[in-house]
């Protein structure tokens, strides 16, 4: 007998119907023999609806407080869970669903972008132990005082995979709408190819450049804590991608796959003095307001000696709130000190471990994006990842001709 954690995504019981080939997929587990923790998402588009209805009711000005958002966002997983729960109890078999609270994941107080700090998964043995499926809620937990939390978007990922590493699971099956994680979104580049083993780290870097299969959390936390899993479909049986350590014959490929995000803008700051401590006060700014950065490029002006100009990119929506976050700490970093911030614009991203031991990556893809005459306007880089911005309207398009450059469809 084996023990399983199995998380289903949103779109994987987005119906009354899903929800039913859910069930029958744990229960047939089940009746294999296992035991099973079936981690649940919030029925697709829940999450996003209550978000509006939350916008709705503040209105544009006010954010909604962090605090009620928590309370209100988790309600769509704790839906799921009962709903899952009742079908399996109708097909005759014995299922209890848990919050995250009831589950005994603790988290820190950062609501909407939690970080898991214990789990205690005594009540989860219990269950298990007493023969129940246990169908529990994805994306939330509780402080240490009782405050509900949840993890960020996505983050019924991450429940699984700390779920599968608190109680040593045998095995961690995450289910989706899709056969497993492909060498580009599938939806944008229709001949890109299910890959069948990644590594962590690149996985990581895909999910954290945009590649939303996975939230990047998740996989963090799987590589800690050493949790191999698999990425497949909830509507088929097709084999689908192992997540794990890398292995030697990973490294004999060069680009494993290509990333895609939307949505994001670049703030510039303009003539920043060159001093030490200048990118510290910028971006503890930013940090104290919990604003995600991503590419940072610096350079010194030569035109203006002594003066540098900063750019950084930002999802869209944080504009607003990084300009408020910034205010306060312009006049301490120069004088003429000036915010710029422009949305519109989307990252793309090659990423592959073989990129360590092979060179000129970086020239091929920028002249597969010149030969599509595709702008670059930034770039980034890290030891297996390449990054540029673009133009959004021509992101598609750039991936294509990123996707053929390095014959992903082979
Ligand atoms: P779930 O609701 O199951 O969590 P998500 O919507 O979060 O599912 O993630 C699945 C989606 O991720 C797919 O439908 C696909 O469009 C998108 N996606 C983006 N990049 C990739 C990729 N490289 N491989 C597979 N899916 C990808
Ligand atoms: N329901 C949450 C979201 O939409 C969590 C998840 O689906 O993983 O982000
Ligand atoms: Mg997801």
């Amino acid at each position: 007998m084996s023990l399983i954690v199995q998380k289903y995504g949103g779109t994987s019981v987005g119906t009354p119907e899903r929800i039913r080939n859910v069930a029958k997929r744990i229960l047939e587990t089940q009746q294999a023999g296992h035991q099973v923790v079936a981690v649940v998402s919030a029925m697709s588009g829940v999450t996003n609806k209550l978000i509006e209805l939350a916008a709705a009711v503040t209105g544009e000005e006010a954010d909604p407080t962090e605090r009620e958002m928590d309370v209100l966002l988790s309600t769509g997983e704790q839906t799921t869970i009962a709903l899952t729960a009742m079908c399996l109890n109708s097909m005759g078999s014995k299922a209890v669903s848990l919050t995250g609270a009831q589950a005994g994941i603790t988290t820190d107080g950062v609501h909407t972008k939690a970080r898991i700090s214990t789990i205690s998964p005594e009540e989860v043995h219990r269950l298990l132990d007493d023969g129940n499926i246990v169908i529990l809620a994805g994306f939330q937990g509780q402080t240490p005082d009782g405050k509900i939390t949840t993890l960020g978007r996505g983050g019924s990922d991450l429940t699984a995979i700390a779920m599968a590493a608190a109680i040593d699971a045998d095995l961690c099956q995450i289910y989706t709408d899709v056969d497993g994680v492909y060498t580009c979104d599938p939806r944008v580049v229709k001949d890109a190819q299910k890959i069948d083993e990644i590594s962590y780290d690149e996985m990581l870097e895909m999910a954290s450049s945009g590649t939303k299969v996975m939230q990047s959390r998740s996989v963090e936390f799987a590589k800690k804590f050493g949790v191999v899993f698999q990425v497949r479909s909830s509507l088929n049986n097709n084999p689908g991608t192992t997540v794990r350590e890398e292995t030697m014959s990973m490294e004999s490929v060069v680009i494993r796959g290509v990333s895609l995000e939307r949505e994001q803008a670049k703030v510039t700051i303009t003539s920043v003095g060159d001093q030490p401590g200048t990118a510290g006060k910028i971006f503890g700014a930013i940090s104290d307001a919990n604003i995600n950065v991503d590419m940072i490029v610096q350079n010194v002006s030569v035109s203006k000696c002594d003066t540098t100009d900063i750019s950084f990119t930002v999802h869209k929506n944080d504009i607003a709130k990084a300009e408020a976050a910034l205010a306060p700490v312009l006049s301490e970093i120069g004088d003429g000190v000036k915010v710029e911030a422009r949305d519109g614009i989307a990252k793309l991203s090659v990423v592959g471990i073989g990129m360590k031991s092979h060179s000129g990556v970086a020239a091929e893809m920028f002249a597969a994006l010149s030969s599509a005459g595709v702008n670059i306007e930034m770039i980034s880089t890290s030891e297996i990842k390449i990054t540029v911005t673009v133009a959004e309207d021509q992101i598609e398009e750039a991936a294509n001709v990123v996707h053929s450059a390095f014959n992903l469809a082979q």
